[in-house]
């Protein structure tokens, strides 16, 4: 029995089996294969090793000639391992004494032998180990595919434990399969983490070294409320989550029956509460918990998923069936928000270049602008379904004034042309993610020149804090309780309302209630939330007074740190709603 805690994205608890898929212990699910097929796996076992050492002397040739022979030695290691008929023998032994596949038999071997590397006294050796795993993983990679393929594979209720997971492995999981995630890497607002929550599948981010800790097939809880991982549960901890999974059960039951009550606060005022989305499929559940139509589609998973760029046509498909979905509600599609962890795979061309800080590079609205084609068929398709219903269109990551007035340009010329070929188009609403500080000091400046900001506090929090969203090892820096953040914030609301255009807020922090008095006293009557977060940020509306809210706000502004400014919050929330959400905990 063992516990780790990490940061909790997703609430929730799971009790189930570990599939553990580690980009260094690349889990292989031991699968038994008849005498019959043995001959098959050997065969297969000596293509993969033959296609690794070809690899192998392409990557010492290049390396060669580009850095030298020095750096090129490393491939001539991993060569001389590969050659070496010992350690293949071994490797085709397992296959026969175990009657296993060519790549859990690679996997034994390898694990062995890195085994035995690490109980060495002799630095040397231990400093090898990175090669072998190296070696294994490439091995494995003829063998099994990519990574995806363990998780496509997984066809029992399982937890996965992974170093990391993308974007998109994470949102092609089969949500009746896994029951919770665990991963080693990751922040609070990771995309990842923001999916996961999103799918309603409890998971548990930046624990480091979770993947050394479990086995496969070893029980595990998943405590998605407090950040917990429990390896080996005793009977004892077993009754007590499972006791809670159905308070829980029934605090979300009880919860849904709110869904076709208004969100309006004791005093009447009335706050949208919208959902964002990564797939228009998503968007029946998003109705389910209430959602009054979509404030932030983000598109790019549409381009993540696939092996090639979706075509106007298949983009069209998908933004007008979640028009039909929505029946009358509003949409809001945002552009392109490819870049830095979010990689379209699938499409050659698009994220060629190797960039030291990519969510400060070459992303989202700047990749638009630097493929034009690629934006305008997009804006076409945007443009097109808006003749279903309302559609309002949004720029993210906008910076500066020049940058969205050429956004508008080209959407403007396309807007043209589809009139010019007599397409029907409805009014667009075009609004921007702010996003970046730049922009939010400069929100008066950009609100005469669109309808509406939505204010995106996942990347406002890293731009301003300069904390990367995604790491793990800076996570206790990473607040929405910061007080320049909150400042930005209130300036932005404030700038929005001067100048009468709309304003929302669909950052995670949107869906934590210990923010929600906060956001409604700093003037915020939107939010756009992920799904399952709406019938807990809804019955608080319905339990809260603006003069409240806005005494909460003046307060906050009074504190210089994020820690004081957390604390108060939650101070608040208890008072509010005492017991409710005790479960809860960030970093402090
Ligand atoms: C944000 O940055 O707050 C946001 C909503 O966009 P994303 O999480 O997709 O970057
Ligand atoms: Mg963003």
């Amino acid at each position: 029995m063992q516990t780790r805690k990490g940061i909790p994205v997703s609430p929730g608890v799971a009790i189930s089996r570990a599939v553990v898929v580690d980009t260094d212990e690349e889990a292989v699910p031991r699968r038994a294969v008849p005498t019959s097929g043995l001959a098959a796996e050997h065969d297969r076992l000596a293509e993969a090793i033959a296609a690794s050492m070809d690899e192998l002397r392409g990557l010492h040739a290049e390396t060669a000639s580009v850095l030298g022979d020095q750096l090129a030695d490393i491939f001539s290691f991993h060569l001389g391992m590969l050659a070496d008929k010992t350690l293949t023998a071994r490797m085709d032994a397992v296959i026969d004494s175990e009657q296993v596949t060519a790549e859990y038999a690679a996997y034994s071997v390898m694990q062995d032998l890195a085994d035995q590397f690490l109980g060495q006294d002799n630095a040397f050796f231990r400093e090898r180990v990175v090669d072998i795993y190296d070696l294994k993983r490439r091995l494995l990679q003829h063998l099994v595919g990519e990574r995806a393929s363990v998780l496509d594979s997984i066809d029992q209720p399982s937890i996965v434990i992974a170093h990391d997971l993308t974007p998109s492995q994470t949102a092609s999981l089969d949500r009746k399969m896994i029951r919770g995630i665990a991963i080693d890497v990751g922040g609070r607002t990771s995309h990842t983490a923001i999916l996961a929550h999103a799918l309603g599948i409890p998971a548990i981010v930046g624990l480091s070294d979770i993947t050394r800790r479990v086995r496969n097939g070893q029980q595990v809880i998943i405590d998605g409320n407090r950040g917990l991982v429990h390896i080996d549960p005793d009977a004892e901890q077993l009754l007590e989550y499972r006791q809670e999974a159905r308070v829980l059960r029934e605090q979300a039951r009880v919860l849904r029956q709110l869904r076709d009550e208004p969100a309006v606060t004791t005093d009447g005022t009335e706050v949208k509460l919208m959902a964002n989305i990564e797939f228009p499929e998503e968007i029946p559940q998003a109705l389910e918990f209430g959602a009054s139509g979509v404030g932030l589609y983000r598109t790019e998973f549409l381009f993540m998923g696939a092996d090639h760029e979706p075509t106007e046509e298949e983009q069209y498909e998908s933004y007008a069936t979640a028009v039909k979905l929505l029946e009358g509600r509003p949409l809001t599609i945002r552009t392109l928000d490819l870049g830095a962890d979010k990689i379209a795979t699938g499409i050659a061309g698009l994220h060629d270049h190797h960039e030291y800080n990519p969510f400060l590079g070459c992303r989202s609205i700047r990749l638009c602008l630097q493929h034009l084609d690629l934006f305008r068929t997009q804006l076409r398709a945007i443009l097109r379904a808006s003749a279903l219903g309302p559609v309002r269109i949004m720029f993210p990551l906008i910076s500066s004034i020049m940058e969205l007035r050429q956004a508008k340009m080209i959407l403007g010329d396309v807007r043209e042309d589809l009139e010019d070929q007599g397409c029907e188009l409805g009014e667009v609403p075009v609004g921007m993610m702010i996003e970046v500080p730049s922009a939010a000091l400069q929100a008066h400046v950009f609100a005469k020149e669109v309808d509406f900001f939505s204010i995106g506090t996942n990347d406002l929090i890293q731009y301003t804090v300069a904390v990367d969203r995604s790491n793990e090892r800076i996570a206790n820096l990473y607040s929405g309780a910061h007080p320049a953040v909150i400042t930005l914030i209130r300036d932005v609301v404030r700038d929005a309302k001067r100048a009468g255009i709309g304003v929302s807020l669909c950052g995670e922090m949107g869906g934590e209630p210990e923010f929600t008095m906060l956001l409604l006293g700093l003037g915020l009557r939107s939010l756009s939330i992920s799904p399952p977060a709406i019938p807990e940020i809804k019955q608080l509306t319905r339990t809260v007074g603006i003069e409240r809210c806005k005494r909460v706000a003046r307060k906050v502004g009074g504190f210089d740190s994020d820690r004081e400014v957390y604390n108060h919050l939650r101070e608040e929330l208890n008072k509010l709603m005492p017991g409710t959400f005790t479960g809860r905990s960030m970093n402090y």
